[in-house]
């Protein structure tokens, strides 16, 4: 391919680029991604990095699994394309339906297929409405959401994502949507227990009901574990609490599990791992490992069989059940049943990766080290004791520091001034090694600088 520079050159010219600080790319040139395998990729000048991230949160199975590539190559041969509107389908998305009924609990069986997370978010906007509306319940569209929550970039997903940027731009957002904060102690805790916090936290879906009428309530969405918004590992408390109140206001709940579910927290679903019983899931990402797109809701027998005892749902995308990312998407969830990397994950690396990331809190510029299964977070503080925030522009510091890990070969994000990582589920324990020397590493170099 071209040198570099010419790349970077044609990419500032005429690529517009997602979440990206623009002043930052045009000190720093665009980082040009050319191939990976494994965790670790490569750029267009050879440097190697281990992926921490797995891209975005997405290649569960790891890169270069040639299977994918030739189930996407033998679907594209045989039907590259046919729309499942206007009663037809196709074989890989009755396959890949009825292997998500299999995985998902309970009694959630019918897949509505997205080309993303986000449609899928903006498909469950509609659903739900549409359920309360055909019950007779019309007003009963409020959806409850939380502050800081990602849950996508379309108007639907933005309005439900609770992050301030997202709330600010592009405004102005849709109607019937309210946020209540979210359960992150180490921030907001203050001198409260994790314990009577998450409760304290949970009940505010309660006074929110309270407040808006429970007839005007239709659903609450939150993702298991706040992924995008830092990671934010919800007090024991939480969850329980949020199901009782859903359950006692006859309010719908839907799990956001694009970052949660095929494996991150250990189990299928991140909903498992806490024991949540939700109406509707959302999927993406680890859906396909990011090798092809696709998302959608898996949505309960109640929901899905009075929508369709009502007639037609106007609702669907060109790339509802494309055929060759259902095809891909199959063979990812053969390939994590087949090699046990669910299990793998459970029994033997989450827990290596926990007591090698915990161990981190005895940085001293880190507060706390905190790890759900795949997904883990460490904030960084000027003052373990008080939960001191670093007064300067927030994330200034974990610009620094994610600056340094790209330096020493790793690949972090940060949140504000929290790092963050999400490794592809098939790291081993020697990766894991190489993960947490070169985080160590650029840690100590960050805490120079501060110093400085
Ligand atoms: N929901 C959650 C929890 C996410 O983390 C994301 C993306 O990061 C989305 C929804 C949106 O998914 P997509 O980027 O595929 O539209």
């Amino acid at each position: 391919h071209m040198p570099t520079a010419e790349l970077q050159a044609l990419d500032a010219a005429h690529h517009m680029h997602p979440f990206t600080d623009n002043a930052e790319l045009a000190k720093t040139g665009v980082r040009i991604i050319t191939g990976a395998n494994g965790v670790t990729l490569t750029d267009s000048e050879g440097h190697k990095y281990l992926d921490a991230m797995s891209g975005l949160w997405c290649v569960n199975i790891g890169y270069g699994r040639k299977e994918l590539a030739d189930a996407a190559a033998r679907q594209m041969l045989e039907l590259p394309y046919y729309n499942t509107f206007f009663q037809t389908t196709h074989v890989p998305a009755i396959a890949l339906s009825a292997k998500l009924a299999e995985l998902a609990p309970r009694d959630l069986n019918h897949v509505f297929y997205a080309g993303s997370g986000s449609e899928a978010n903006d498909t469950n906007i509609r659903l739900v409405r549409h359920y309360w509306a055909i019950k007779g319940q019309p007003e009963k569209n409020i959806i409850i959401s939380r502050k800081n929550a990602y849950h996508g970039s379309t108007l639907g997903g933005g309005s439900l994502g609770g992050m301030s940027g997202m709330q600010t731009q592009g405004v102005p957002v849709i109607p019937g949507i309210h946020h209540i904060d979210q359960p992150d102690w180490w921030s907001e805790g203050g001198d409260m227990t994790p314990e009577a916090f998450g409760l304290e936290r949970a009940k505010q879906l309660e006074t929110a009901i309270h407040n808006l009428g429970a007839d005007r309530v239709a659903a609450f969405i939150a993702e298991p574990v706040q992924g995008a918004g830092g990671v934010i590992e919800p007090p024991s408390t939480y969850w329980p609490e949020i199901q009782r109140i859903c359950d006692e206001h006859g309010i719908l709940l839907i799990a956001d599990e694009v970052i949660c579910g095929f494996g991150r927290t250990g189990h299928w679903f991140g909903s498992d791992y806490y024991g949540i019983r939700p109406h509707i899931m959302t999927i993406a990402k680890g859906l396909s490992s990011g090798y092809a797109p696709i998302g959608g809701s898996i949505v309960c027998d109640e929901i899905a069989d009075t929508i369709a005892n009502a007639g037609d749902f106007n609702h669907g995308y060109t790339y509802s059940g494309h055929p060759v990312a259902c095809a891909v998407a199959l063979e990812n969830l053969r390939i994590l049943q087949e090699e046990k990397i669910i299990e793998n994950v459970h029994d033997t690396i989450a827990p290596y990766l926990a007591e090698k990331w915990e161990s981190l809190a005895d940085h001293p510029l880190i507060g706390e080290a905190k790890i759900v299964g795949m997904m883990g977070s460490i904030a960084l503080t000027p003052h373990k004791e008080s939960r001191a925030k670093f007064a300067a522009d927030a994330g200034t510091v974990g610009v620094a520091c994610r600056t340094r890990c790209f330096a020493n070969g790793l690949v972090m994000r940060h949140v504000g001034d929290r790092m963050i990582i999400a490794p592809p589920l098939v790291i081993t324990k020697a990766e894991i090694d190489t993960l947490i020397d070169r985080a160590t590493k650029s840690l100590d170099q960050t805490y120079d600088l501060i110093k400085a």
